[in-house]
């Protein structure tokens, strides 16, 4: 399957940030992993959108929504039949309104938390916005069905018995977050949301810590150490079978984008 890297999301927190998503070319459709913001989001948002985007420093710039980029890319945005989350944060869950008709793939876990937070996960009242799923989206809510992927407990989204893509869990960001493995042309890609915002985090030789906004210390120490742990393993047992993206880390983006000749 062919794999497209889209920027749905730049900010600034001190360095320029931007929000990995991809567009996948599968036998069932374009499948979008993670949506940035959506059209809403910059013409009427609703009001956690509104203080975030402050909060972030995001710039208002239409063209970098999904919908915009899949026009721009020669597709209709109905080609795009289905969606993968990696989470709910609201710059990742965006762009869902703009393709209601497709399926929008999520762990149980992540569902749930979002739509009944606990009182301990006070952040995410602002991290969440409810605007981003008033439409009712045609929700597929992964629980059953794990299988193992590279050592690893996944959820099949698609492909059958040979799934092609799935959901495996890596929480603490949130607490249902998930990677999202695709198989591509060209091997394995993980594309690991939240779970590290720069890949020096997780290098299997030399791993450095990234100190980036003022909030990330916090859900840093509560969480993530573990889940990059496993991803070190990860590639240190399989280096050259998957590779990793995370959803903030322009370095990265910038160097896969100008690899790839159509963007
Ligand atoms: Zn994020």
């Amino acid at each position: 399957m062919r794999i497209h890297h889209l920027n749905c999301m730049t900010f600034y927190q001190g360095y320029r940030e931007i929000t990995h998503c991809l567009l996948v070319e599968s036998p069932d459709g374009l499948v979008l992993v993670d949506s940035g913001l959506g059209l809403a989001d910059y013409t009427h948002p609703a009001w956690r959108v509104k203080v975030m985007t402050a909060v972030d420093r995001v710039p208002c710039d239409l063209e970098e929504t999904a919908f915009r980029q899949v026009q721009r890319l020669g597709f209709s945005p109905r080609d795009v039949r289905h969606i993968v989350l990696t989470h709910l944060h609201y710059d990742h869950s965006g762009g869902l309104p703009d393709f209601p008709w497709a399926k929008v793939h999520v762990f149980e876990n992540e569902y749930q938390s979002a739509m009944h937070p606990r009182w301990y996960h006070f952040l995410d009242m602002f991290g969440v916005s409810p605007s981003h799923w008033a439409h009712n989206p045609d929700w597929v809510r992964h629980f059953e069905g794990w299988r193992d992927w590279y050592g690893m407990p996944a959820l099949p989204v698609m492909g059958g018995d040979e799934p092609t893509i799935l959901l495996v869990p890596l929480p603490g960001h949130t607490p249902g977050h998930c990677g999202v493995a695709v198989k591509s042309d060209s091997g394995w890609l993980l594309h690991c949301g939240d779970a590290f915002v720069r890949s020096m985090e997780v290098d299997p030789v030399a791993p450095r810590r990234h100190f980036p906004f003022w909030f990330w210390p916090i859900e840093r120490v509560m969480f993530p150490a573990r889940q990059q742990q496993r991803l070190r393993d990860l590639l240190r047992q399989h280096a050259g079978e998957v590779s990793l993206v995370c959803s903030h880390d322009p370095h990265v983006f910038d160097k896969l984008v100008s690899k790839s000749p159509q963007q």
